[in-house]
């Protein structure tokens, strides 16, 4: 069976939620076998545990001098030397990030291959779904020529664990070239602990737009209630009510939770094009005439500053 290989994404070892999902769509495919870069040593350790009980058969364990230090370009230099070791995989599979999706074209061009980008399924051949155009159609795609390249939105899977693999671990020495050695990191800023899930990878997104006014309390008490983690229309950013990596849509962020509350967002489609793949839609709006209730699941036509408390209450009522 070839392999299918993933690109660990990890925080000094912690490894992200979506590598799990992606090791289980690589399950469907192939054999899953994980890319794991940089960190140091006890950070490897604790991702492999991580790889393993989610059912990574090998383990590639990238090291060069200076990978860490810059961006993109190294990265997609490496998995191309773990895609020559692992002979002819499968594909290789991705997280939709900027970065990632910056790493997929770069390595689909070195390897001659096709790319496809936001998939929100994945399922043998290997055949993907997307959603395009602003999320006005469902495609399914395949690569046709090469190892195929493929980026997976976060929650496109539910993770599965796998009892009783151990891994086979595969040191692959890599030296970076002076051309990928372009774009330096020099500080590391660790992001302000909101205490709530990353917004691309959160199960729930509660947004809040225009309608909010610019107090997001019952946007955020709600999303709290549920777990979940808040995001914002363009128009709520751009007046300043909230911050702009917490944008969702065509120019913010891609998000496809199990569960996205809009309240007080119109339904632009340049905000569909960032949350229509989501499992369960719902949505708050005072007008019932606003676009967004085109495509939801649950709409409530009412004020949202009544309608979230409301909820709130109900949510921790239950729990
Ligand atoms: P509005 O359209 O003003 O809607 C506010 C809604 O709130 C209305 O439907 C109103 O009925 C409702 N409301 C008001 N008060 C209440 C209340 N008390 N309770 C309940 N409902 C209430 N937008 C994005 O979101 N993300 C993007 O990435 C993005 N990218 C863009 C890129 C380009 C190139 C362009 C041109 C635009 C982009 N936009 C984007 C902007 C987009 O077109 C819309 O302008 C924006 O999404 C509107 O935000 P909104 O729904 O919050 O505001």
């Amino acid at each position: 069976m070839s392999q299918v290989l993933v690109l660990v994404d990890h925080v000094d070892g912690a490894v992200r939620k979506t590598t799990t999902e992606l090791l289980t769509i690589a399950a469907r495919l192939g054999e899953p076998a994980a890319v794991f870069i940089g960190g140091h040593p006890d950070a490897f350790d604790n991702a492999s545990a991580t790889l393993a009980e989610y059912g990574a058969q090998t383990v590639y364990r990238v090291e060069g001098e200076g990978i860490e230090d810059y961006l993109v370009a190294p990265k997609a230099e490496a998995l191309a030397a773990v895609v020559a070791q692992a002979g002819d995989p499968a594909a290789v599979l991705l997280a939709s990030s900027g970065e990632n999706k910056e790493i997929a074209g770069r390595l689909a061009v070195k390897l001659d291959s096709g790319l496809i980008t936001d998939a929100v399924d994945v399922q043998e051949g290997p055949v993907t779904t997307q959603s395009v155009f602003a999320a006005a159609f469902t495609v399914t795609a395949s690569v046709t020529k090469g190892v195929p390249v493929i980026t997976v939105k976060p929650n496109s899977a539910e993770p599965i664990a796998v009892a009783g693999v151990t891994p086979t671990v595969v040191t692959v020495p890599v030296t970076i070239s002076e051309a990928a050695r372009t774009a330096k990191i020099t500080e590391r800023r660790p992001k302000e602990k909101s205490g709530r899930p990353e917004l691309t990878e959160a199960a729930v997104v509660v947004s809040g737009g225009r309608g909010t006014n610019g107090d997001f309390s019952p946007v955020e008490s709600f999303a709290d209630a549920l777990g979940g983690a808040v995001g914002a229309s363009r128009a709520a950013v751009d007046a300043g009510w909230y911050p702009h990596n917490s944008q969702v849509g065509q120019t913010g962020k891609q998000v496809s939770p199990t569960l996205y509350v809009a309240s007080g967002i119109s339904g632009a489609i340049q905000h569909r094009a960032g949350m229509q793949t989501s499992k369960t839609i719902v949505a708050i709006n005072k007008d019932p005439e606003a676009p967004i209730f085109e495509l939801v699941d649950f709409g409530v036509v009412g004020d949202l500053f009544k309608v979230l408390p409301q909820a709130t209450e109900e949510v921790l009522k239950r729990k």
